[in-house]
């Protein structure tokens, strides 16, 4: 007989089966911190919930009688949809509950839409509503990063703060509504000119911020220059049909190393000060133009 006494012998689950079933469930129920998960089942042992499962130090087992000689769960999930596997379970003298056939697959289900409805609300969080681009708040959490990441490895690191020009104007003379459509349009021609590495948010308003990370700022400057050529040479139809040319103005600059010194959240507000002065200067110059230096 086997000893049980050195078993893994805990509140932990079992997952039988290591394909798509169990990589749901396997992350569910460490996503969720429900139980530990002792062990996954799977003949096959590069299948998906076996993958993860070693990735996370959790044991697998190519045989449901490898396992129960290794662990003592209390739940086994069988969700390879055999439902002889129950019997194998009984058989084994498997002490725990067991949830298979019907119920696994619901449960399945279950988990499935509610990692769907996760990442709906993930995308939410850290999207503006109107335009679908990265809100503030993850513009915020981005620039952090890239600080960390400037402050370690000194790659160049840009960014634009961008605003509409005349913006009160068009919402004055065509309506709010026609005001959000300009802002969409914006940001669909910004995001069409964009690496892939770059980030667009909107920052607040009729204001957009792009994080340009391995850029220079003479290369920021063209590529803002770039996108403000483009757009402002299009023209978009509002109101009752009239052509508009949209026109922004803008203010680049790049992470310096001296902003370092005093800490990350130093460094951001360093940031912003000079893109807001660099914008505001380009405001003052006339609009529809992007600036770069310091007055100083
Ligand atoms: P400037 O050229 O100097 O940037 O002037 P402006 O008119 O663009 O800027 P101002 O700051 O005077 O006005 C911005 C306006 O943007 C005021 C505000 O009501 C409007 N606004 C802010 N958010 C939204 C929005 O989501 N939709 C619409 N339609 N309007 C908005
Ligand atoms: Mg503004
Ligand atoms: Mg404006």
């Amino acid at each position: 007989m086997t000893d049980t006494s050195d078993k893994n012998k805990n509140n932990g689950v079992l997952i039988i089966g290591g394909g798509q079933g169990g990589q749901a469930m396997l992350n569910m129920l460490m996503g969720e911190n429900l139980f530990p998960v002792v062990g996954v089942v799977d003949p096959l042992s590069d299948a998906p919930a076996m993958q993860v499962a070693r990735l996370h130090g959790i044991d697998t087992y190519p045989t449901l009688g490898r396992a129960l000689e290794a662990c003592d769960p209390c739940l086994a999930f069988n969700v390879t949809g055999n439902d002889t596997i129950d019997e194998e379970l009984r058989a084994r003298n498997h002490s725990g509950g067991a949830i298979g056939g019907t119920e696994a697959r619901m449960i399945w289900d279950m988990v499935t839409r509610m990692q769907e409805m996760r990442r709906n609300l993930e995308f939410l969080a850290e999207r503006d509503a109107l335009t679908g681009a990265f809100n503030r708040r993850f513009l915020t959490d981005e620039l952090r990063r890239g600080i960390r990441w400037y402050s370690r490895y000194e790659t160049d690191y840009s960014g634009a703060l961008i605003d509409i020009d005349d913006f009160k104007k068009i919402n004055d003379t065509y309506g709010h509504q026609t005001g959000d459509e300009v802002i969409k349009v914006i940001v669909s021609g910004l995001q069409s000119q964009l690496r892939d590495t770059d980030i667009l948010g909107r920052w607040g308003g009729e204001e957009f911020l792009v994080l340009m990370p391995h850029t220079d700022i003479k290369q920021a400057v063209s590529a803002a220059r770039r996108w403000l050529e483009t757009i402002s040479a299009k023209p978009t139809m509002i109101g009752k049909g009239e052509a508009y040319c949209i026109t922004f103005s803008g203010g680049v600059a790049s992470l310096n190393q001296a902003w370092m010194k005093n800490g990350e959240e130093h460094a951001a507000i360093t940031f912003f000060a000079k893109l807001d002065e660099r914008l505001y200067r380009a405001k003052k110059a006339g609009k529809k133009r992007i600036e770069c230096l310091d007055n100083s």
